[in-house]
Order: C-alpha cells, then sequence, then structure tokens
C-alpha cells in the first residue's frame, strides 16, 4: 500500500474487502497513471444494486479494476493513456508526462478530481482544480480561454443541463484546447435523454456493505448519454474525436483553432 491509498481508505476497504468470487475477475497489466505492473483488483462493490442491475459488470470492471499500487480505477487509466497519447514527449505514463516541460507549462482545469489520479495531476504547476457544484461548471468563473485543457470525469452526467456546460468548457479553453472527459455512454439508447420524469438514479454509492457509507455524496443523475454523444459534444462546437469502445469511451473535444 502508498502512502496515497493510506489517506483514501474509503478505497483501501474497497480494495480488501470484496464479494467472494471478485478476485477472479482481476487482470494483470501496467499502470498508465503511476507505471506499476501488476494486479488490478475487480469488485462489484463499487456499483449500487440499482446501477449493477442497469450497467452489469462492465461498469464494475471500469469502476473498479483497481491498480494494486496507485488505486486508479480503469476509468481513470483510461483517461490517462488518452493525455500520454495527446501530449506526452517520451513519457508513457501520466507520472512521467507531468514531469515533462510541456506538460508544466499547460493550463489545465480539473473539474472535479479525478479519482486516484488527482495526487499525479497536482504535481502539475498549470493545474487549477474545482469541484462542481462549488464552481458550477454550466457558469464557470474563469475568463474567456484561460485554460489549455479541461478534464472532467463523470461529471457532465449530474449537471442539469449538459449542452450549456460543454459551451462553457469550449468557452473558457483557448482555440486549439481540449475538453478531454468521461460520461457513462448506454449503448442502449440511440438519442441522449433527460433523466426527468424518470426514477431518480444516484451515482457514488457502492453495493455490499459498501451500501452503507457514501465514498462522495450522492449524486442525482440528470442525463442519460446515448450513442449521439458525439454529435451533443460537436453542437457545442468543439470538433469531437473518441478513443476506445463502449464503456471505455473518452472523449476528446477540441475547439477549434480558428472559427469556423
Ligand atoms: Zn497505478
Amino acid at each position: 500500500m502508498t502512502a496515497g491509498l493510506r489517506e483514501d481508505p474509503g478505497l483501501w476497504l474497497l480494495l480488501h474487502l470484496r464479494r467472494p468470487g471478485d478476485r477472479r475477475r482481476d487482470r494483470q497489466g501496467t499502470c498508465s497513471v503511476c507505471g506499476w505492473s501488476g494486479r488490478q483488483l475487480y469488485s462489484s462493490w463499487v456499483l449500487s444494486r440499482q446501477l449493477a442491475r442497469r450497467w452489469g459488470d462492465a461498469l464494475a470492471a471500469r469502476e473498479s479494476l483497481f491498480c494494486e499500487r496507485c488505486g486508479c480505477s480503469l476509468r481513470v487509466r483510461r483517461i490517462a493513456s488518452v493525455l500520454v497519447d495527446l501530449y506526452a514527449g517520451g513519457a508513457t505514463t501520466l507520472a512521467e508526462l507531468v514531469r515533462e516541460d510541456a506538460f508544466r507549462a499547460l493550463r489545465i482545469a480539473e473539474i472535479n478530481s479525478i479519482g486516484r489520479m488527482h495526487p499525479f495531476l497536482a504535481e502539475a504547476p498549470g493545474l487549477t482544480h474545482v469541484e462542481y457544484p462549488e464552481e458550477d461548471i454550466q457558469a464557470l468563473s474563469f475568463d474567456d480561454e484561460r485554460f489549455d485543457l479541461v478534464l472532467t470525469s463523470e461529471t457532465l452526467e449530474h449537471v442539469p443541463d449538459p449542452h450549456l456546460a460543454l459551451r462553457e468548457t469550449y468557452r473558457v479553453l483557448r482555440p486549439g484546447g481540449r475538453h478531454v472527459f468521461t460520461v457513462p455512454v448506454d449503448p442502449s439508447l440511440t438519442a441522449t435523454r433527460s433523466r426527468s420524469g424518470l426514477a431518480p438514479e444516484h451515482h457514488g454509492r457502492g453495493g455490499g456493505p459498501f451500501g452503507l457509507v457514501t465514498r462522495r455524496a450522492d449524486m442525482l443523475a440528470h442525463t442519460d448519454f446515448g450513442r449521439d454523444l458525439p454529435e451533443i459534444v460537436g453542437a457545442a462546437g468543439f470538433d469531437v474525436h473518441t478513443d476506445g469502445e463502449g464503456i471505455e469511451l473518452v472523449v476528446i473535444a477540441t475547439r477549434p483553432a480558428e472559427r469556423a
């Protein structure tokens, strides 16, 4: 266990208190955040019973498969891989990337800490870290074109108006800057929909014994993103690229260098 994990007793418990059988879904791999090669620990208890019913094993895998050393989940490692692909000179991990001068020169906004990646990102001198809803992503307090890179993970689905939020991240990016993010995408939905009128769905609560505690506050989901996610992002003005498939999707939204 690293010092980082000691600071997060909830995660430490998730790694050590697992449903019998989860161990069989562990993987071996190299962590794109810290560089550790070893076990990645699956936990079905990262999801509430409600979320497990709707999303199943694929979302549990994405939200767990925790790196045994730094505690980053598969989702967080996916974002780190994309950042390495986009920005690295020779770095192969986020831990190395934050030591490269070009990355250290970037003005970065991390809106809601990206799990256990946050302590690594915090080494970048250009990082501005804020938390929604204290900082409203639908009405950001930052000047136009302030950032080179905006990062969000599992945030836009919790915002009443994600279209407005995307227009705001566009506004605070310089031309050519990028908003790299994840949201859960439901492959059975052709069109993104508001959840108003649907049964409330909360994220942040676990299953099994973790149903009794919240790792973060319960967060109501306002939007179910569907397969039209790229068009939704494009409508805010971005050029849209995606990396990965299905539940592992990472969106790379670039503010065009020159306005059309
Ligand atoms: Zn790691």
